[in-house]
Protein backbone atom coordinates (compact mmCIF):
# COMPACT_ATOMS: atom_id res chain seq x y z
CA UNK A 1 0.00 0.00 0.00
CA UNK A 2 1.26 3.43 -0.73
CA UNK A 3 2.57 4.81 2.28
CA UNK A 4 3.21 8.67 1.42
CA UNK A 5 1.69 10.84 -1.32
CA UNK A 6 2.84 14.15 -2.77
CA UNK A 7 -0.39 16.02 -4.36
CA UNK A 8 0.91 17.71 -7.06
CA UNK A 9 -2.17 20.75 -7.14
CA UNK A 10 -3.74 23.02 -4.94
CA UNK A 11 -7.53 24.82 -3.99
CA UNK A 12 -10.40 22.21 -3.51
CA UNK A 13 -9.03 19.16 -5.18
CA UNK A 14 -5.89 19.12 -3.21
CA UNK A 15 -7.69 19.51 0.14
CA UNK A 16 -10.11 16.32 -1.29
CA UNK A 17 -6.91 14.17 -1.61
CA UNK A 18 -5.26 15.17 1.87
CA UNK A 19 -8.58 14.30 3.63
CA UNK A 20 -8.74 10.46 1.36
CA UNK A 21 -5.16 10.13 2.73
CA UNK A 22 -6.25 11.00 5.89
CA UNK A 23 -9.02 8.23 6.53
CA UNK A 24 -6.61 5.80 4.83
CA UNK A 25 -3.50 6.35 7.32
CA UNK A 26 -1.32 7.64 4.39
CA UNK A 27 0.60 10.65 5.22
CA UNK A 28 0.28 13.65 2.71
CA UNK A 29 2.38 16.14 1.11
CA UNK A 30 1.91 19.86 -0.73
CA UNK A 31 3.55 21.86 -2.35
CA UNK A 32 2.87 25.92 -3.15
CA UNK A 33 4.10 28.65 -4.75
CA UNK A 34 3.98 31.76 -2.80
CA UNK A 35 1.10 33.31 -3.66
CA UNK A 36 -0.74 30.23 -2.46
CA UNK A 37 1.06 30.74 1.30
CA UNK A 38 -2.10 30.47 3.30
CA UNK A 39 -3.82 28.35 1.06
CA UNK A 40 -5.72 25.41 2.86
CA UNK A 41 -3.99 22.30 1.13
CA UNK A 42 -0.87 24.46 2.49
CA UNK A 43 -2.79 23.75 6.18
CA UNK A 44 -4.29 20.55 6.10
CA UNK A 45 -1.53 18.66 4.57
CA UNK A 46 1.01 16.77 6.52
CA UNK A 47 3.80 18.41 5.35
CA UNK A 48 4.09 21.46 2.86
CA UNK A 49 7.07 22.97 0.39
CA UNK A 50 6.84 25.70 -0.85
CA UNK A 51 8.09 25.92 -5.10
CA UNK A 52 9.37 29.68 -5.54
CA UNK A 53 7.70 33.11 -6.14
CA UNK A 54 5.98 32.06 -9.61
CA UNK A 55 2.54 31.57 -9.13
CA UNK A 56 2.25 29.07 -11.53
CA UNK A 57 5.78 27.96 -12.71
CA UNK A 58 5.96 25.38 -9.70
CA UNK A 59 2.65 23.37 -10.16
CA UNK A 60 4.03 22.77 -13.98
CA UNK A 61 7.65 21.71 -12.64
CA UNK A 62 7.72 18.04 -13.59
CA UNK A 63 11.17 17.52 -12.83
CA UNK A 64 11.29 19.48 -9.80
CA UNK A 65 8.57 17.95 -8.51
CA UNK A 66 9.53 14.41 -8.94
CA UNK A 67 12.72 15.20 -7.26
CA UNK A 68 10.90 16.35 -4.41
CA UNK A 69 8.66 13.21 -3.79
CA UNK A 70 12.09 11.35 -3.58
CA UNK A 71 13.62 13.83 -1.57
CA UNK A 72 10.45 13.74 0.98
CA UNK A 73 10.34 10.14 1.19
CA UNK A 74 7.09 9.69 -1.39
CA UNK A 75 5.97 6.68 -3.11
CA UNK A 76 3.46 8.28 -5.15
CA UNK A 77 2.32 11.30 -6.60
CA UNK A 78 -1.31 12.41 -7.05
CA UNK A 79 -1.96 15.16 -10.27
CA UNK A 80 -5.60 16.49 -9.25
CA UNK A 81 -7.16 17.50 -12.08
CA UNK A 82 -5.63 20.35 -14.68
CA UNK A 83 -2.26 21.40 -14.19
CA UNK A 84 0.00 18.14 -15.06
CA UNK A 85 -2.95 15.49 -14.88
CA UNK A 86 -3.26 14.66 -18.55
CA UNK A 87 0.40 15.14 -19.06
CA UNK A 88 1.84 12.14 -20.70
CA UNK A 89 6.01 13.28 -19.80
CA UNK A 90 5.58 13.84 -16.28
CA UNK A 91 3.82 10.31 -15.67
CA UNK A 92 6.40 8.99 -17.86
CA UNK A 93 9.10 10.95 -15.79
CA UNK A 94 7.34 9.12 -12.54
CA UNK A 95 7.76 5.92 -13.90
CA UNK A 96 11.62 6.65 -14.53
CA UNK A 97 11.72 7.62 -11.63
CA UNK A 98 10.65 4.57 -9.74
CA UNK A 99 7.59 7.06 -8.08
CA UNK A 100 3.81 6.03 -8.62
CA UNK A 101 1.75 8.19 -10.62
CA UNK A 102 -2.33 8.25 -9.70
CA UNK A 103 -3.59 7.99 -12.64
CA UNK A 104 -3.32 5.72 -16.19
CA UNK A 105 0.40 4.27 -17.53
CA UNK A 106 1.69 7.42 -19.65
CA UNK A 107 1.11 5.79 -23.06
CA UNK A 108 -2.33 5.64 -22.16
CA UNK A 109 -2.74 9.08 -20.97
CA UNK A 110 -1.50 10.32 -24.79
CA UNK A 111 -4.00 7.48 -26.05
CA UNK A 112 -6.64 9.48 -24.69
CA UNK A 113 -5.40 12.91 -23.96
CA UNK A 114 -4.86 13.87 -27.41
CA UNK A 115 -8.22 13.95 -28.77
CA UNK A 116 -7.47 12.62 -32.40
CA UNK A 117 -6.10 9.91 -30.61
CA UNK A 118 -8.82 9.05 -28.64
CA UNK A 119 -10.86 9.18 -31.32
CA UNK A 120 -8.82 6.84 -33.84
CA UNK A 121 -8.87 4.53 -31.08
CA UNK A 122 -12.37 4.21 -30.47
CA UNK A 123 -13.20 4.29 -33.82
CA UNK A 124 -10.86 1.13 -33.99
CA UNK A 125 -13.09 -0.10 -31.37
CA UNK A 126 -15.72 0.76 -32.38
CA UNK A 127 -17.54 2.88 -30.13
CA UNK A 128 -19.16 5.32 -32.33
CA UNK A 129 -17.67 9.11 -32.42
CA UNK A 130 -19.20 12.49 -33.38
CA UNK A 131 -18.41 12.40 -37.33
CA UNK A 132 -15.35 14.90 -38.06
CA UNK A 133 -11.86 14.72 -39.48
CA UNK A 134 -9.91 11.49 -39.08
CA UNK A 135 -6.86 12.98 -37.85
CA UNK A 136 -5.90 17.04 -37.50
CA UNK A 137 -6.44 19.50 -39.37
CA UNK A 138 -3.47 20.31 -42.05
CA UNK A 139 -4.86 23.99 -43.04
CA UNK A 140 -7.78 26.12 -44.00
CA UNK A 141 -8.66 24.45 -47.44
CA UNK A 142 -8.73 21.58 -45.46
CA UNK A 143 -11.22 22.31 -43.42
CA UNK A 144 -13.52 23.89 -45.83
CA UNK A 145 -13.72 21.00 -47.94
CA UNK A 146 -14.28 18.86 -45.05
CA UNK A 147 -17.42 21.26 -43.87
CA UNK A 148 -19.12 21.14 -46.94
CA UNK A 149 -18.67 16.75 -46.88
CA UNK A 150 -20.12 16.96 -43.20
CA UNK A 151 -22.53 19.84 -43.60
CA UNK A 152 -22.71 22.50 -41.34
CA UNK A 153 -22.65 23.50 -38.37
CA UNK A 154 -19.21 21.91 -37.53
CA UNK A 155 -16.66 22.52 -34.53
CA UNK A 156 -13.77 23.19 -34.85
CA UNK A 157 -11.66 22.25 -31.57
CA UNK A 158 -8.12 22.13 -30.03
CA UNK A 159 -6.85 18.34 -30.14
CA UNK A 160 -4.91 19.50 -26.55
CA UNK A 161 -7.90 21.49 -25.34
CA UNK A 162 -9.80 21.33 -22.29
CA UNK A 163 -11.99 23.01 -19.35
CA UNK A 164 -14.05 24.49 -22.48
CA UNK A 165 -11.44 26.45 -24.51
CA UNK A 166 -10.60 26.11 -27.95
CA UNK A 167 -14.14 25.55 -29.09
CA UNK A 168 -15.69 27.35 -31.31
CA UNK A 169 -18.62 26.46 -33.77
CA UNK A 170 -18.78 27.43 -37.71
CA UNK A 171 -22.17 27.78 -38.96
CA UNK A 172 -20.90 28.83 -42.91
CA UNK A 173 -17.82 28.92 -44.74
CA UNK A 174 -17.24 32.62 -43.68
CA UNK A 175 -17.44 32.17 -40.24
CA UNK A 176 -14.97 28.94 -40.66
CA UNK A 177 -12.53 31.25 -42.02
CA UNK A 178 -12.87 33.78 -39.72
CA UNK A 179 -12.92 31.06 -36.90
CA UNK A 180 -10.49 28.68 -38.12
CA UNK A 181 -7.09 30.70 -37.28
CA UNK A 182 -8.96 32.09 -33.49
CA UNK A 183 -8.83 28.23 -32.64
CA UNK A 184 -5.47 27.64 -33.70
CA UNK A 185 -3.89 30.91 -31.81
CA UNK A 186 -6.28 29.83 -28.58
CA UNK A 187 -4.84 26.97 -28.62
CA UNK A 188 -1.22 27.63 -29.07
CA UNK A 189 -1.28 30.17 -26.17
CA UNK A 190 -3.60 28.02 -24.03
CA UNK A 191 -2.17 24.32 -24.36
CA UNK A 192 1.04 24.97 -26.27
CA UNK A 193 -0.02 23.33 -29.32
CA UNK A 194 -1.21 24.42 -32.67
CA UNK A 195 -3.50 21.16 -33.33
CA UNK A 196 -7.09 21.49 -34.32
CA UNK A 197 -9.99 19.13 -35.74
CA UNK A 198 -13.05 19.23 -36.99
CA UNK A 199 -16.30 17.56 -35.52
CA UNK A 200 -19.68 18.34 -36.89
CA UNK A 201 -21.84 19.67 -34.65
CA UNK A 202 -24.10 17.85 -32.55
CA UNK A 203 -27.28 20.39 -32.22
CA UNK A 204 -28.85 20.52 -28.81
CA UNK A 205 -27.11 17.61 -27.05
CA UNK A 206 -26.98 17.03 -24.17
CA UNK A 207 -23.51 16.20 -22.23
CA UNK A 208 -23.83 12.51 -20.76
CA UNK A 209 -20.50 11.65 -19.32
CA UNK A 210 -19.99 7.97 -17.67
CA UNK A 211 -17.19 7.27 -14.68
CA UNK A 212 -15.35 4.50 -15.09
CA UNK A 213 -12.80 2.88 -12.30
CA UNK A 214 -9.78 0.11 -13.35
CA UNK A 215 -7.85 -1.79 -11.81
CA UNK A 216 -4.41 -3.49 -12.86
CA UNK A 217 -6.06 -6.96 -12.06
CA UNK A 218 -8.41 -6.78 -15.40
CA UNK A 219 -11.41 -5.49 -14.05
CA UNK A 220 -13.18 -2.11 -15.38
CA UNK A 221 -16.34 -1.38 -14.17
CA UNK A 222 -18.45 2.11 -14.27
CA UNK A 223 -20.28 4.24 -11.86
CA UNK A 224 -23.35 5.72 -13.80
CA UNK A 225 -23.34 8.54 -15.71
CA UNK A 226 -23.40 12.69 -15.36
CA UNK A 227 -25.32 15.17 -17.08
CA UNK A 228 -23.25 18.56 -17.26
CA UNK A 229 -25.90 19.90 -20.02
CA UNK A 230 -26.04 23.19 -17.99
CA UNK A 231 -22.95 24.79 -19.22
CA UNK A 232 -22.09 28.56 -20.32
CA UNK A 233 -19.47 28.26 -23.56
CA UNK A 234 -18.83 24.55 -22.84
CA UNK A 235 -17.69 25.01 -19.40
CA UNK A 236 -19.83 23.12 -16.96
CA UNK A 237 -21.98 25.27 -14.42
CA UNK A 238 -24.22 22.41 -12.74
CA UNK A 239 -23.78 19.00 -12.75
CA UNK A 240 -26.23 16.29 -12.14
CA UNK A 241 -25.85 12.14 -11.28
CA UNK A 242 -27.56 10.60 -12.43
CA UNK A 243 -29.11 12.37 -15.60
CA UNK A 244 -33.26 12.87 -15.14
CA UNK A 245 -33.32 12.35 -18.43
CA UNK A 246 -31.86 9.08 -19.43
CA UNK A 247 -34.27 5.93 -20.19
CA UNK A 248 -32.72 2.40 -18.03
CA UNK A 249 -32.07 1.01 -21.61
CA UNK A 250 -29.73 4.38 -22.35
CA UNK A 251 -28.29 4.34 -19.14
CA UNK A 252 -27.40 0.61 -19.44
CA UNK A 253 -26.15 0.97 -23.37
CA UNK A 254 -24.02 4.15 -22.33
CA UNK A 255 -22.41 2.85 -19.62
CA UNK A 256 -21.43 -0.17 -21.35
CA UNK A 257 -20.06 2.10 -23.93
CA UNK A 258 -17.77 3.77 -21.37
CA UNK A 259 -15.99 0.18 -19.99
CA UNK A 260 -15.78 -0.61 -23.94
CA UNK A 261 -13.80 2.47 -24.66
CA UNK A 262 -11.64 1.62 -21.14
CA UNK A 263 -11.34 -1.81 -21.81
CA UNK A 264 -10.00 -1.06 -25.98
CA UNK A 265 -7.05 1.18 -24.37
CA UNK A 266 -6.46 -0.99 -21.00
CA UNK A 267 -6.92 1.82 -19.01
CA UNK A 268 -6.10 2.16 -15.57
CA UNK A 269 -7.57 4.30 -12.34
CA UNK A 270 -10.30 6.44 -12.08
CA UNK A 271 -11.12 8.16 -15.66
CA UNK A 272 -14.55 9.80 -17.18
CA UNK A 273 -16.03 9.25 -20.88
CA UNK A 274 -17.45 11.64 -22.42
CA UNK A 275 -20.44 11.38 -24.72
CA UNK A 276 -23.05 13.84 -26.64
CA UNK A 277 -26.80 12.31 -26.29
CA UNK A 278 -28.84 13.52 -28.94
CA UNK A 279 -32.37 11.94 -29.52
CA UNK A 280 -31.12 8.32 -29.58
CA UNK A 281 -27.86 8.57 -31.17
CA UNK A 282 -24.96 8.42 -28.28
CA UNK A 283 -21.52 9.72 -29.86
CA UNK A 284 -17.94 9.76 -27.82
CA UNK A 285 -16.59 13.03 -27.52
CA UNK A 286 -13.49 12.36 -25.42
CA UNK A 287 -12.08 11.06 -22.02
CA UNK A 288 -10.23 12.56 -19.26
CA UNK A 289 -7.85 10.34 -18.04
CA UNK A 290 -7.95 12.28 -14.49
CA UNK A 291 -10.17 13.01 -11.48
CA UNK A 292 -12.65 14.63 -12.71
CA UNK A 293 -14.17 18.61 -10.83
CA UNK A 294 -17.61 16.68 -10.62
CA UNK A 295 -16.21 12.87 -8.88
CA UNK A 296 -18.57 14.49 -5.86
CA UNK A 297 -22.16 13.45 -6.96
CA UNK A 298 -21.06 10.15 -8.30
CA UNK A 299 -19.64 9.73 -4.78
CA UNK A 300 -23.22 10.75 -3.51
CA UNK A 301 -25.02 8.64 -5.71
CA UNK A 302 -23.43 5.45 -5.13
CA UNK A 303 -21.44 5.51 -1.64
CA UNK A 304 -18.04 4.83 -3.69
CA UNK A 305 -15.29 7.04 -2.77
CA UNK A 306 -13.42 7.69 -6.19
CA UNK A 307 -10.39 9.06 -4.50
CA UNK A 308 -10.21 6.35 -2.49
CA UNK A 309 -10.15 3.64 -5.19
CA UNK A 310 -7.48 5.47 -7.08
CA UNK A 311 -5.03 5.49 -4.20
CA UNK A 312 -5.85 1.72 -3.73
CA UNK A 313 -5.62 0.93 -6.98
CA UNK A 314 -2.14 3.16 -7.52
CA UNK A 315 -1.32 0.51 -4.77
CA UNK A 316 -2.09 -2.61 -7.26
CA UNK A 317 -5.13 -3.62 -5.10
CA UNK A 318 -8.44 -5.36 -6.75
CA UNK A 319 -11.44 -3.10 -7.10
CA UNK A 320 -13.50 -3.28 -4.01
CA UNK A 321 -16.97 -3.51 -6.20
CA UNK A 322 -17.65 -5.38 -9.32
CA UNK A 323 -20.28 -4.11 -11.48
CA UNK A 324 -22.82 -6.13 -9.35
CA UNK A 325 -22.42 -4.36 -6.24
CA UNK A 326 -22.74 -0.46 -7.71
CA UNK A 327 -26.02 0.75 -7.61
CA UNK A 328 -27.08 4.44 -6.81
CA UNK A 329 -29.68 6.15 -5.08
CA UNK A 330 -31.65 9.62 -5.80
CA UNK A 331 -30.05 12.51 -7.06
CA UNK A 332 -27.33 14.84 -6.36
CA UNK A 333 -26.13 17.96 -8.10
CA UNK A 334 -23.24 19.82 -8.10
CA UNK A 335 -22.92 23.69 -8.35
CA UNK A 336 -19.74 25.23 -9.21
CA UNK A 337 -19.46 28.37 -7.33
CA UNK A 338 -16.81 30.74 -8.76
CA UNK A 339 -15.75 33.75 -8.29
CA UNK A 340 -17.40 35.63 -11.54
CA UNK A 341 -20.22 38.54 -11.52
CA UNK A 342 -22.86 36.94 -14.00
CA UNK A 343 -24.03 40.49 -13.93
CA UNK A 344 -20.88 41.57 -16.12
CA UNK A 345 -20.32 38.54 -17.98
CA UNK A 346 -18.96 36.14 -15.35
CA UNK A 347 -16.15 38.83 -14.96
CA UNK A 348 -13.96 36.95 -12.46
CA UNK A 349 -14.38 38.54 -8.91
CA UNK A 350 -10.90 37.81 -7.54
CA UNK A 351 -10.40 39.28 -3.71
CA UNK A 352 -10.76 38.76 -0.01
CA UNK A 353 -13.33 36.89 1.37
CA UNK A 354 -14.93 38.87 4.17
CA UNK A 355 -17.25 36.54 5.52
CA UNK A 356 -18.15 32.53 4.44
CA UNK A 357 -20.36 30.87 6.61
CA UNK A 358 -20.72 27.09 4.95
CA UNK A 359 -24.24 25.87 4.29
CA UNK A 360 -24.99 22.79 5.83
CA UNK A 361 -27.94 20.62 6.97
CA UNK A 362 -29.39 16.66 5.48
CA UNK A 363 -28.03 15.86 2.50
CA UNK A 364 -25.18 18.91 1.98
CA UNK A 365 -21.62 18.61 0.76
CA UNK A 366 -19.06 21.58 0.17
CA UNK A 367 -15.74 20.87 -0.98
CA UNK A 368 -13.95 23.57 -1.21
CA UNK A 369 -10.39 25.64 0.14
CA UNK A 370 -11.81 28.87 0.68
CA UNK A 371 -12.19 30.14 4.12
CA UNK A 372 -13.07 34.03 5.89
CA UNK A 373 -10.30 36.24 5.30
CA UNK A 374 -8.65 34.13 2.90
CA UNK A 375 -7.40 36.11 -0.33
CA UNK A 376 -8.56 34.27 -3.66
CA UNK A 377 -5.47 34.50 -5.94
CA UNK A 378 -5.91 36.16 -9.50
CA UNK A 379 -3.71 33.66 -10.82
CA UNK A 380 -5.67 30.33 -10.86
CA UNK A 381 -9.35 29.24 -11.78
CA UNK A 382 -11.93 31.27 -10.35
CA UNK A 383 -14.03 28.20 -9.23
CA UNK A 384 -13.74 28.04 -5.39
CA UNK A 385 -16.21 25.84 -3.99
CA UNK A 386 -18.21 23.29 -5.09
CA UNK A 387 -21.79 22.57 -3.40
CA UNK A 388 -22.92 18.96 -3.57
CA UNK A 389 -26.60 18.52 -2.23
CA UNK A 390 -28.08 14.93 -2.69
CA UNK A 391 -31.85 13.83 -1.74
CA UNK A 392 -34.12 10.70 -3.24
CA UNK A 393 -36.09 12.64 -5.67
CA UNK A 394 -35.63 15.21 -8.34
CA UNK A 395 -38.18 17.56 -6.57
CA UNK A 396 -36.26 17.01 -3.18
CA UNK A 397 -33.04 17.53 -4.31
CA UNK A 398 -34.06 20.85 -6.42
CA UNK A 399 -35.77 21.79 -3.24
CA UNK A 400 -32.43 21.41 -1.39
CA UNK A 401 -30.60 23.04 -4.09
CA UNK A 402 -32.47 26.55 -3.23
CA UNK A 403 -32.05 26.07 0.91
CA UNK A 404 -28.41 24.98 0.76
CA UNK A 405 -27.53 27.98 -2.02
CA UNK A 406 -29.70 30.40 0.54
CA UNK A 407 -27.85 28.93 3.42
CA UNK A 408 -24.59 29.86 2.24
CA UNK A 409 -22.75 33.07 3.02
CA UNK A 410 -20.22 34.00 1.03
CA UNK A 411 -19.17 38.04 1.13
CA UNK A 412 -16.04 39.93 -0.33
CA UNK A 413 -16.33 38.72 -3.66
CA UNK A 414 -19.53 38.16 -6.85
CA UNK A 415 -20.31 34.56 -7.46
CA UNK A 416 -22.61 32.64 -9.22
CA UNK A 417 -24.75 31.81 -6.44
CA UNK A 418 -27.76 33.62 -6.56
CA UNK A 419 -28.00 32.90 -10.76
CA UNK A 420 -28.31 29.14 -9.95
CA UNK A 421 -31.23 29.85 -8.15
CA UNK A 422 -32.64 30.93 -10.88
CA UNK A 423 -31.86 28.16 -13.00
CA UNK A 424 -33.55 26.00 -10.53
CA UNK A 425 -36.63 28.16 -10.58
CA UNK A 426 -36.94 27.78 -14.52
CA UNK A 427 -39.78 25.30 -15.41
CA UNK A 428 -37.85 23.60 -17.80
CA UNK A 429 -35.02 22.21 -15.37
CA UNK A 430 -37.49 21.61 -12.64
CA UNK A 431 -39.23 19.17 -15.52
CA UNK A 432 -35.93 17.50 -16.55
CA UNK A 433 -36.11 19.42 -19.60
CA UNK A 434 -32.59 20.53 -21.10
CA UNK A 435 -29.87 20.37 -22.56
CA UNK A 436 -26.08 22.39 -23.72
CA UNK A 437 -27.99 25.68 -25.03
CA UNK A 438 -29.83 25.89 -21.78
CA UNK A 439 -27.80 28.77 -20.72
CA UNK A 440 -27.48 30.40 -24.21
CA UNK A 441 -31.06 30.01 -25.08
CA UNK A 442 -32.42 32.06 -21.24
CA UNK A 443 -29.88 35.09 -20.94
CA UNK A 444 -33.07 36.57 -19.08
CA UNK A 445 -32.06 34.12 -15.98
CA UNK A 446 -29.60 36.93 -15.67
CA UNK A 447 -32.14 39.56 -14.48
CA UNK A 448 -32.50 38.98 -11.03
CA UNK A 449 -31.70 41.03 -8.18
CA UNK A 450 -29.21 40.17 -5.52
CA UNK A 451 -30.20 42.35 -3.54
CA UNK A 452 -33.98 40.69 -3.98
CA UNK A 453 -32.64 37.76 -1.86
CA UNK A 454 -35.61 37.09 0.62
CA UNK A 455 -33.01 35.49 3.47
CA UNK A 456 -30.76 38.43 3.18
CA UNK A 457 -33.33 41.12 3.46
CA UNK A 458 -34.46 38.93 6.12
CA UNK A 459 -31.21 38.92 7.87
CA UNK A 460 -30.78 43.05 7.06
CA UNK A 461 -34.08 43.55 8.88
CA UNK A 462 -33.39 41.37 11.73
CA UNK A 463 -30.01 43.02 12.38
CA UNK A 464 -32.00 46.34 11.93
CA UNK A 465 -34.11 45.83 14.50
CA UNK A 466 -31.48 44.05 17.11
CA UNK A 467 -29.43 47.10 16.86
CA UNK A 468 -32.67 48.98 17.51
CA UNK A 469 -33.30 47.13 20.48
CA UNK A 470 -29.86 47.48 21.65
CA UNK A 471 -29.20 43.85 21.72
P1 LIG B 1 -13.87 18.41 -15.65
O1 LIG B 1 -13.71 17.79 -16.99
O2 LIG B 1 -13.27 17.70 -14.50
O3 LIG B 1 -15.26 18.82 -15.46
P2 LIG B 1 -12.88 21.00 -16.44
O4 LIG B 1 -12.99 20.85 -17.92
O5 LIG B 1 -13.80 21.93 -15.74
O6 LIG B 1 -12.91 19.62 -15.72
O7 LIG B 1 -11.38 21.38 -16.08
C1 LIG B 1 -10.92 21.32 -14.76
C2 LIG B 1 -9.68 22.14 -14.62
O8 LIG B 1 -8.64 21.58 -15.40
C3 LIG B 1 -9.78 23.57 -15.08
O9 LIG B 1 -8.94 24.36 -14.28
C4 LIG B 1 -9.29 23.53 -16.50
O10 LIG B 1 -8.84 24.80 -16.92
C5 LIG B 1 -8.18 22.52 -16.37
N1 LIG B 1 -7.94 21.78 -17.60
C6 LIG B 1 -8.75 20.85 -18.13
N2 LIG B 1 -8.23 20.34 -19.25
C7 LIG B 1 -7.05 20.98 -19.46
C8 LIG B 1 -6.02 20.92 -20.46
N3 LIG B 1 -6.11 20.09 -21.50
N4 LIG B 1 -4.96 21.73 -20.34
C9 LIG B 1 -4.89 22.57 -19.29
N5 LIG B 1 -5.79 22.67 -18.33
C10 LIG B 1 -6.86 21.90 -18.39
P1 LIG C 1 -13.12 20.01 -23.12
O1 LIG C 1 -11.92 19.15 -23.30
O2 LIG C 1 -12.82 21.45 -23.12
O3 LIG C 1 -13.97 19.54 -22.00
P2 LIG C 1 -15.04 18.76 -24.91
O4 LIG C 1 -14.63 18.11 -26.17
O5 LIG C 1 -15.38 17.89 -23.77
O6 LIG C 1 -13.95 19.81 -24.47
O7 LIG C 1 -16.29 19.72 -25.21
C1 LIG C 1 -16.78 20.61 -24.23
C2 LIG C 1 -18.23 20.95 -24.52
O8 LIG C 1 -18.36 21.55 -25.82
C3 LIG C 1 -19.17 19.76 -24.55
O9 LIG C 1 -19.62 19.42 -23.27
C4 LIG C 1 -20.29 20.25 -25.46
O10 LIG C 1 -21.22 21.04 -24.77
C5 LIG C 1 -19.55 21.11 -26.45
N1 LIG C 1 -19.19 20.32 -27.65
C6 LIG C 1 -18.01 19.77 -27.91
N2 LIG C 1 -18.01 19.12 -29.10
C7 LIG C 1 -19.25 19.26 -29.59
C8 LIG C 1 -19.90 18.83 -30.79
N3 LIG C 1 -19.25 18.12 -31.71
N4 LIG C 1 -21.19 19.19 -30.97
C9 LIG C 1 -21.85 19.92 -30.06
N5 LIG C 1 -21.31 20.36 -28.92
C10 LIG C 1 -20.01 20.04 -28.67
MG1 LIG D 1 -14.78 17.66 -21.85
Amino acid sequence: MIKKVLIANRGEIAVRIVRACAEMGIRSVAIYTEPDRYALHVKRADEAYSLGEDALAGYLDPLRIVNLAQETGCDAIHPGYGFLSENAEFARLCEKHGVTFIGPESDVINKMGDKTQARDSMRAAGVPITPGSEGNLADIDEALTLAEEIGYPIMIKATSGGGGRGIRRCDSAQELKQQYPRVISEATKAFGSAEVFMEKCIVDPCHIEVQILADSHGNTVHLYERDCSIQRRNQKLIEIAPSPQLTPEQRQYIGGLAVKAAEAVGYENAGTVEFLLSGNEVYFMEMNTRVQVEHTITEQITGVDIVREQLRIASGLKLSYRQDDISYRGYALQFRINAEDPKNDFLPSFGRISHYYAPGGPGVRVDTAIYTGYEIPPYYDSMCLKLVVWALTWEEVIARGQRALNDMRLHGIKTTATYYQQILQHPDFQKADFNTSFVPNHPELLNYSEKSHPSEVALAVAAAIAAHAGW
